[in-house]
């Protein structure tokens, strides 16, 4: 038998009760059945978002969305400000150009944020600049970026909307939209809302609406004013994962049932806790910033990070995630996202404290542990 722990920052553990509805029987998406059920999830998502706009869903995998809010937003020869400070945040200059959008980058070092001065400044320079495109958590270093700073510098700019990708960020870290003065915020399905992948969101304000009339790119799948046509009548214009709908149903009715400021104090409680962890056995961080979604620790000196994911893989079940590009192999990153509790994390660090034991590691086993279990105590 073979027992598996799921800690990757996406997917995340989806929890019996939403199984059981995203097994039911399909039903037709062109019906009152199925349109009472996407009003209802289109409702109920806005607590989760913290805002009063609508907040669109969309049948793709994040990226979707983020592809959209580009699509949508701007055309081409538009400036956009791009922060680039890991994997996901590149994935917003990625996008840009393939539309053609004109990225100005600031390059940030792996593990820190762009500095809302600096942002400030970039923007105070230069008006044409149309939108600031920024992640929630940046999931490759586990950082968590400073959106209501920027909130402030760009409601104050009528010319620039400001974009945030909270595909790992939402339901963990906490994003007030609308006090935040944030325009478009992203998410997908797979990460704190507890469900499979399949399903991108897109909370949009009335500012970047006014942007939607003037995009020139183009856009036919991902056309917001389209799905917003159709959101208003309860429908979407193109068949949607019908399954997951009902499973974001059940997943939403459990988020909103614990209070989405619960939600967000457990997962600062595994994120702390996870932390302390790490520090009680000796290891480092590698962001300034840690978020609540995920902890990126350093691999120690003289460990292989490929060897050391791998035997928490096949040794003990326990899946985390690696680094990526240039961090690959040098920090593991483990994920306290979604469908987690205590126990959770407690199993991660345990399995940590005895991979780093099998491969020669000085570690004292348990001080991890006992570090959480004291936490969890007051
Ligand atoms: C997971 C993730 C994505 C990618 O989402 P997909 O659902 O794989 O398209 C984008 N941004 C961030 C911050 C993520 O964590």
């Amino acid at each position: 038998m073979r027992k598996v722990y799921l800690m990757t920052p996406g997917p995340t553990p989806v929890p019996d009760r939403v199984r059981r509805v995203e097994s039911q029987e399909i039903i037709h998406h062109r019906t009152k059945e199925h349109s009472a059920i996407f009003g209802r999830v289109s409702e109920n998502l806005r607590p989760i978002f913290k805002t009063e706009n609508p907040v669109l869903t969309f049948t793709s995998s994040g990226t979707g969305a983020m592809e959209g809010a580009v699509a949508n937003m701007l055309s081409a020869g538009d400036k956009a400000l791009v922060p680039i400070a890991g994997k996901f945040s590149e994935r917003w200059a990625e996008i840009c150009k393939a539309y053609g959008v004109k990225v100005i980058p600031v390059e940030v070092e792996w593990g820190n944020i762009a500095e809302p001065p600096v942002v400030k400044e970039y923007l105070d320079k230069d008006p044409d600049i149309k939108a600031l495109l920024v992640p929630l958590c940046e999931t490759s270093t586990g950082t968590i970026f400073p959106i209501q700073e920027y909130g402030e510098i760009v409601r104050e700019k009528a010319g620039t909307i400001l974009v945030v990708d909270a595909i790992s960020g939402l339901g963990a870290c906490d994003i007030r939209n609308d006090e935040w003065g944030v325009d478009i915020c992203v998410s997908g399905s797979q990460k704190g809302l507890m469900l499979p992948p399949g399903l991108a969101f897109a909370s949009v304000s009335n500012k970047a609406w006014e942007f939607a009339e003037q995009s020139n790119l183009p856009k036919y799948y991902f056309d917001w004013k389209k799905a917003r046509k159709s959101w208003e009548k309860a429908d979407t214009p193109y068949t949607p994962a019908v399954s997951l709908i009902l499973a974001l149903d059940e997943s939403l009715k459990m988020l909103n049932e614990e209070g989405i400021d619960k939600v967000l104090a457990r997962h600062s409680m595994l994120a702390d806790a996870t932390r302390t962890a790490a520090g009680a056995l000796e290891l480092e961080l590698l962001s300034k910033y840690p978020a609540n979604s995920v902890t990126a620790i350093r691999v120690p000196d003289g460990i292989d990070g490929i060897e050391l994911k791998n035997t928490l893989d096949k040794k003990y079940g326990v899946k985390v995630a690696g680094g990526q590009a240039h961090l690959k192999g040098k920090i593991f990153r483990i994920a306290h996202l979604g469908y987690m509790d205590k126990f959770d994390v407690i199993t991660a660090i345990s399995a940590v404290e005895l991979t780093l034991k099998n491969l020669g590691y000085p570690v004292e086993l348990g001080n991890g542990v006992r570090a959480m279990e004291e936490m969890f105590l007051k």
